[in-house]
């Protein structure tokens, strides 16, 4: 069974070809030309435009947030910390109403360090909220392995939550070895004085310990990227060779020596614009109007979207946009993420797949281009994370496949006309 979709134009993750035809077969993209062959499905979209499936790069997810990413056209979902590894995803892999994911596991963090502040004390992990686990008290946003998800007949696991606290450096490279084996495909780290989200103090991993965890998952060729929400964070992270950021910094306007640091280390940085602005008390609610992201939201995430962090209002979203900007003109490669989570009000101003559309129009505001936006979300983080098979439209590459009404290349907001979404070929009927 061949698919021709003929676009109005394709952008193939880098920059727009023009009116394409765009053939698929057996989940992968065939050719990308001018002909329509014999037999196949044919989709006319003469006013639309077809972009590789997006990529968000920092979330923490379950099947529902996976099945409601997909709908927006987020094919793939990149876990910063949670129970999606390698050893726990095989349906997730086989199961096209889902976006795919990738996960970090669980992140080294101290005892009591983040992000345990984030839950209010009183909260019940096995009432709070999510489907699969809501990742609770213990083990912050994210799932909770061993938990609910664990099935029938799989070896039991001690609960690697536990098993992330580090406090020297010995442990971290005892606890990154554990990770690697347990499946994590990269390796994250939690840098985090707890300044930003009204918990000064919070216990945090010192240099020497984040130093010997990015060494330790650098000889076993893993990929490290670091929590880190200020400069001061920042520093040491990148003092430590992290390969990239997954949170832009908000406590202070950027200056020329950290955009320099972050430039000449060569580490990503996964903005999630979004995060820092529901920290700041800005709620998802404009989104949540939006009609085009309304049908698609349950009433558990369209209230988690009309709330927001507010742990940091004093921090101001130019400061922000403005960083994005000074990094993207010293060439620094910009992720697009959310740090979306569970449907939980504390949690909140976020949505699976939804934000991600904001936080590319976020990258716009803060004067990129769109096609840069779009890279970000596409091209750029399938290179980073080394996601050979998708983020772009090149022949042989998975059909994961987003189209949309419009030309989001010229007008941003236009990547929420979602009009068909395909997983591994397989088109969403609820897109
Ligand atoms: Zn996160």
């Amino acid at each position: 069974m061949r698919t021709a979709i003929v676009a109005g134009r394709v952008f193939d993750g880098t920059r727009s070809l023009g009116p394409k035809t765009v053939v698929i077969a057996d989940g992968l993209i065939e050719s990308i030309g001018d002909d329509t062959p014999a037999g196949a499905d044919v989709v006319e979209a003469p006013g639309a435009t077809l972009l590789p499936g997006l990529i968000d790069a920092h979330v923490h997810t379950d099947t529902a947030g996976l099945r409601m990413a997909l709908q927006f056209g987020v094919t793939t979902e990149l876990e910063m910390q949670g129970a999606n590894t390698a050893r726990d995803r095989a349906h997730i892999a086989e199961d096209d109403t889902l976006a795919d994911v990738r996960s970090a596991g669980f992140g080294l963090t101290p005892p009591g360090g983040h992000p345990e502040e984030l839950f209010p004390k009183d909260f019940d992990p096995q009432r709070g909220g999510g489907r699969g686990g809501p990742g609770g008290r213990p083990g912050g946003p994210g799932g909770r392995p061993g938990g609910p998800g664990r099935r029938p007949g799989a070896p039991e696991r001690v609960d690697p939550i536990v098993r992330a606290k580090v406090t020297t450096p010995e442990e971290a490279v005892e606890v990154v070895g554990r990770l690697a084996r347990a499946g994590s495909d990269y390796i994250k780290f939690m840098v985090d004085d707890g300044s930003v989200e009204g918990h000064p103090g919070l216990p945090m991993l010192d240099q020497a310990t984040l130093d010997a965890g990015v060494a330790e998952a650098h000889r076993l060729g893993m990929l490290t990227v670091a929590h880190a929400l200020t400069i001061e964070a920042t520093q040491m992270s990148i003092r430590a060779g992290i390969d990239g950021l997954a949170h832009l910094f908000m406590d202070r306007p950027h200056t020329p020596e950290i955009i320099d640091a972050i430039a000449q280390s060569g580490a990503f940085v996964v903005a999630c614009v979004v995060l820092d602005a529901s920290m700041m008390g800005i709620t998802g609610s404009a989104l949540a109007d939006d009609p085009r992201v309304a049908g698609k939201l349950t009433p558990e995430w369209d209230s988690t979207l009309r709330s927001s962090f507010n742990h940091y209002p004093q921090g101001r979203l130019e400061d922000v946009l403005a960083t994005v900007r000074a990094l993207e003109a010293a060439g620094v490669d910009l992720l697009i993420g959310t740090d979306v989570s569970q449907p939980l009000p504390f949690l909140g101003g976020l949505a699976h797949g939804a934000s991600v559309h904001q936080e590319l129009q976020y990258f716009v505001d803060a004067g990129l281009a769109p096609t840069t936006a779009l890279s970000a979300a596409t091209a750029v983080t399938a290179r980073r994370f080394g996601l050979a098979d998708r983020g772009t439209i090149a022949v042989g590459r998975r059909a994961d496949l987003l189209l949309v009404d419009g030309d989001p290349t010229t007008t941003i907001g236009d990547t929420l006309n979602v009009r068909d979404v395909w997983r591994r070929g397989v088109r969403q009927s609820a897109a």
